[in-house]
């Protein structure tokens, strides 16, 4: 069934999204993440932090579902074709590895903007992964890892040849629920054997080429790192790069935007081109890097290069 992803946030996250400073620190986003509320939730879901009363020394009832700090879900049309139904893929994730080669394949930073904005919307903490950095690349990669870094994200060059990078991403898997995404061939399984021996093959990264033993449920599964934290199986939610934002949404998600919001002559405008418009004027005077604000305007309106 084709489906629509979505975010589901409450008032209250968004009123913590919004007063989000425009260089946020890692450890003070996730603060300010886990201090939203949600409301209880009425179906369990992966991820879900229960309690549970002990039966006995194995067996136990699951007595009440946490709030919620982060809930990916979608519209899924099920059985029943007339019905779109919401369907919670994973409950609780807090932190997105998108990984990216430094060469083979070239890197898409368009498509890293796709993924930083729905990170962005949905409140997880993304963490860059140039992997490949031990194959000979182009200036523009560095370029682009200084600029990422510039706007306050976490980029690791990493490679499974020399390990450079796997210590830092073993770091910040620690005690946190994490998704690897990113194109194929840029080495996410890879990287993930690297970080915990064995784990890729468990976690659904690595593509069977028969077809058979794939994963057909829509839902997701977590599995436990030896130094803590999780690791979500990228099965249920393979499609996130192509999930939409609402257009009146998309600007705030470029985070060097937001100090402009609000700033533009008519206050509906949408930062495309224009007269008046505190966002392109950035552009222009060389305070918003011009790439993003293209990254923005194609994702605005839909239109792919
Ligand atoms: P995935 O599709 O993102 O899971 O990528 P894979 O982990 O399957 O890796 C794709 C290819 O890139 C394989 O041939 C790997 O051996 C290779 N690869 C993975 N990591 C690195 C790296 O750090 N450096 C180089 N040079 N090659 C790598
Ligand atoms: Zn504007």
């Amino acid at each position: 069934a084709k489906a629509i992803g979505k975010v589901r946030q409450t008032q209250q996250q968004r009123a913590n999204k919004y007063s989000t400073s425009n260089e946020v620190e890692r450890t003070e986003r996730i603060e300010k993440h886990d201090s939203s509320e949600t409301p209880a939730p009425v179906r369990l879901s992966v991820g879900d932090y229960v309690v549970i009363r002990k039966l006995d020394e194995t067996t136990g009832l699951i007595e009440e579902i946490l709030p919620r700090k982060s809930e990916l879900s979608r519209l899924d049309a099920g059985s029943n074709a007339n019905k779109l139904v919401q369907q919670t893929l994973l409950a609780n994730l807090n932190q997105v590895v998108v990984v990216f080669a430094t060469a083979q394949p070239d890197p898409h930073f368009g498509l890293l903007d796709r993924y930083l904005t729905i990170c962005e919307s949905a409140q997880l903490m993304p963490v860059i992964c140039i992997n490949k950095a031990d194959l000979p690349h182009e200036d523009y990669v560095e370029e682009a890892i200084e600029l990422y870094s510039q706007l306050g994200y976490t980029v690791i060059r990493s490679s499974t040849h020399t390990e450079e990078g796997i210590a830092q991403l073993r770091e910040i898997l620690k005690d946190h629920t994490t998704l690897f995404t990113g194109p194929s061939g840029v080495g996410k399984s890879s990287l993930v054997n690297a970080i915990e021996p064995g784990m890729a093959l468990r976690t659904g990264l690595v593509s069977d080429v028969t077809g058979k033993g794939r994963h057909t449920t829509t839902g997701s599964q977590l599995y436990p790192l030896s130094k803590g934290g999780w690791l979500a199986d990228s099965a249920g939610i393979r499609a996130l790069a192509t999930w939409n934002i609402a257009p009146e949404e998309l600007a705030w998600c470029f985070r060097e935007f937001r100090p402009y919001l609000g700033e533009c002559f008519y206050s509906d405008c949408a930062h495309l081109d224009e007269e008046g418009c505190a966002i392109c004027q950035a552009v222009d005077d060389g305070l918003i890097n011009e790439r993003r604000h293209r990254s923005y305007v194609r994702m605005y309106t839909g239109v792919e290069r």
